[in-house]
């Protein structure tokens, strides 16, 4: 197996970074270790060039060293005052080439973790984007402590994987009590491993170093590469301790799970270093990729203030300002906002919320609650109660309540005219019966678990409209269609829809923590505003309510909205999509591709012509979703329609890729 690389970096400039290369690159070759080394920014010397011929290498010199400026300046301004950019992808162009040349890869930094680059890009960035573990060079005597702290806690902080501590002795003099002392106090106020020292070289010939540094370096914490081991222990651990949800478990006991270790943008990472695109945003939530920059530390700024405090009787800073925003965005009417964690708690509330809101200004008899054929809303009971796919409503038939079910178009499309006829179907069962109904609960225009089911323009109005006439409040359950998944917003805006009540989770966070909100009319929140001794308050709240953790992540994901102008930038991706979604109709076994923005189902079929449909227990969508993954993509299927949902933020070109391997393995596994 190939070793990784390791990136060298310092507390400072001048510390011995170019020493430290060279002595690990000594050694390693000493090791019979195929050893390959980056320079990819060098500021005046020649360093670079006397390390390559040192170690012997035979790479373009281009690729050891991409950058090369006479001033001995940071990278950003030397780069400036030659007229020139320094630009991250030919750096990790660069590395790549080497690294598929060599065993293992020694990359050295220019000067610390925090030195710019160019604009918005440090060595940190860097050092993520190569996917590599750091070693930090420090010197030893007084005041290295704090630097060596300092650039520790930085690089967790960052989320790079620090692999120890190399101390460099620049000076031949005898060591006194800092130098002695540097690595213990180190090691036990961070934690990191020591991995050595680089005695004082006054030669720096191979023989000469390798005599010197065999013994004071300790290269097997430096080479040891347990990745592989390290997936063999997790996979065992989870099928000996993890019950995962949705999943057969006896099926997922014969199978090697594939356990993400890490992510980066659109891509997921695993415990051996390989990366796969995020096909299905981590099942419907990532929004602005992970690890976005803005949403990582706002989470970590405000964990330094406060993890949780209680929305029950106090409330908290971030709670506040997130409802005020929510407010804003959100369509009009809807005024205040009920937290919660779960798209399925933020439908309990809904539900409960509607009902006794009637209950409490005296019309007893609206009790029953009317949803969609083929709706899902969550798995908590209440929620399993109005969900109308009948394989998760059966087995719990007994304990859930009682519901109308409207029937509804699902699957192939068989023209609008049956959409409203089932919309007269509502306004007659409204007519009647809209006495004893207190609510209406939709998913807007996008039916998402149901396999992405869309209706056509103007059925979402309709039944607003009817709502509106016969007195029943409408449910949004924009908990898959809300944060730009369908292009705007909120899937509502689409028919400038103005719900009652609105249920958003999912993409609320960006897709970084748990968080729900329920969000409704002044009209239904004054409905709870009695006296205490009335014993109409709304009795519901979950201990995390609010957490401020969760709001403050929610927050910097609605500031990348504005930032980054993510719903403006999306509509090209749209077009995209459906021009090459087109090609897919043309498959044998295809028989309806549905998209509305960024939520996409392929439909597989088993003859196009009498439209027969796989059987279930063919797992057609799983075959296809195996296929997938082999090629680097995750996706998740219902049952056999095959969903794309990307994070918002995929490039163009990975949304390529991402449709290229999904129409090559639909056609490998059916056609
Ligand atoms: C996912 C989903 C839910 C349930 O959300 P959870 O966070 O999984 O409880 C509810 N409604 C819709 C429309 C969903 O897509």
């Amino acid at each position: 197996m190939k070793q990784k690389g390791i990136f060298i970096t310092a507390t400072g400039t001048g510390v011995g970074k170019t020493y430290a290369s060279l002595a690990l690159g000594h050694l390693l070759k000493d090791k019979n270790i195929d050893v390959g080394y980056m320079k990819p920014v060098q500021c005046s010397g020649d360093d670079a060039s006397k390390l390559t011929n040192a170690l012997d290498l035979k790479d373009e010199f281009t690729l050891i060293n991409p950058y090369y400026f006479e001033e001995p300046l940071s990278p950003h301004i030397a780069a400036k005052r030659a007229g020139r950019r320094i630009n991250p992808h030919k750096i990790i162009k660069a590395y790549q080439k080497l690294s598929a040349e060599h065993e293992m890869m020694i990359v050295e930094g220019a000067g610390g973790l925090l030195v710019p680059l160019c604009k918005d890009y440090l060595i940190a960035d860097l050092i993520k984007d190569l996917d590599l573990d750091v070693i930090i060079v420090a010197s030893l005597g007084l005041g290295t402590i704090n630097h060596t702290l300092l650039s520790i806690n930085q690089a967790k902080s960052l989320g790079i994987n620090v692999k120890g501590v190399l101390f460099c002795n620049a000076s031949k003099k005898k060591a006194g009590i800092p130098e002695k002392t540097n690595p213990r106090v180190i090691r036990d106020f961070s934690g990191a491993d020591i991995l050595g020292q680089i005695p004082f070289l006054d030669k720096v010939g191979k023989r000469a170093i390798i005599a010197k540094c065999a013994k004071s370096i300790f290269l097997d914490k430096i080479i040891k590469s347990p990745d592989k081991v390290l997936t063999g222990r997790l996979a065992s651990m989870d099928k000996q301790y993890v019950w995962h949800p949705f999943t057969q478990m006896r099926d997922w006991l014969e199978q090697e799970p594939l356990i993400i270790d890490r992510a980066k943008g659109s891509y997921l990472i695993d415990t051996d270093g390989n990366k796969y695109l995020d096909g299905v945003s981590s099942l419907w939530v990532n929004v602005h990729g992970h690890a976005q920059k803005n949403i990582d530390q706002a989470i970590k700024a405000q964990v330094n203030k406060l993890s949780h405090s209680t929305l029950l009787g106090l409330s908290n800073t971030p709670s506040v300002e997130l409802a005020k925003e929510l407010v804003r965005i959100a369509p009009k009417g809807l005024e205040k906002v009920f937290y919660s964690d779960s798209g399925s708690t933020s439908v309990e509330i809904a539900i409960k919320m509607a009902y006794q809101y009637w209950q409490n200004i005296g019309k007893k008899k609206k009790t029953k609650i009317v949803h969609l054929e083929n709706s899902y809303h969550g798995d908590t009971l209440g929620s399993v109660s109005v969900g109308g796919i009948s394989l998760f409503h059966e087995v719990y038939s007994r304990l859930i309540f009682k519901a109308i079910k409207l029937g509804f178009p699902s699957r192939m499309n068989i023209g609008s005219g049956d959409y409203f006829k089932c919309l007269n179907k509502l306004e007659k069962l409204l007519q009647s019966e809209g006495r004893s109904v207190c609510a209406f609960i939709v998913e807007p225009i996008v039916q998402g678990a149901a396999g992405m089911i869309m209706w056509p323009e103007g059925v979402l109005r309709e039944m607003s409209r009817i709502c509106t006439k016969y007195e029943v409040l409408l449910i949004v359950d924009e908990v898959a269609t809300g944060f730009g998944r369908t292009g705007k917003m909120f899937a509502c805006e689409h028919e400038g829809v103005r719900p009652d009540i609105m249920c958003l989770a999912k993409g609320i966070t960006g897709g970084y923590l748990p968080l729900a909100a329920t969000l409704t009319t002044k009209r239904v929140f004054d409905g709870f505003l009695f006296d205490y001794k009335d014993k109409k308050t709304f009795f519901h709240g979950h201990t995390y309510t609010g957490n401020p953790l969760c709001c403050a992540a929610a927050l910097a994901n609605l500031e990348v909205f504005k930032k980054e102008r993510t719903l403006q930038k999306l509509q090209p991706k749209i077009g995209f999509l459906a021009k090459k979604l087109k090609g897919f109709e043309k498959l044998d076994r295809v028989g309806e591709v549905r998209q509305m923005g960024f939520m996409v189902g392929i439909e597989l079929i088993k003859d196009k012509r009498t439209m027969e449909p796989f059987s279930w227990e063919e797992g057609i969508g799983v075959k296809v979703c195996k296929k997938v993954r082999e090629k680097g993509v995750i996706l998740r299927p219902l049952g056999n329609v095959i969903v794309l949902m990307p994070p918002l933020s995929i490039t163009l070109k990975e949304l390529g890729v991402l449709l290229d391997v999904t129409y090559s393995s639909i056609e490998e596994i059916v056609c």
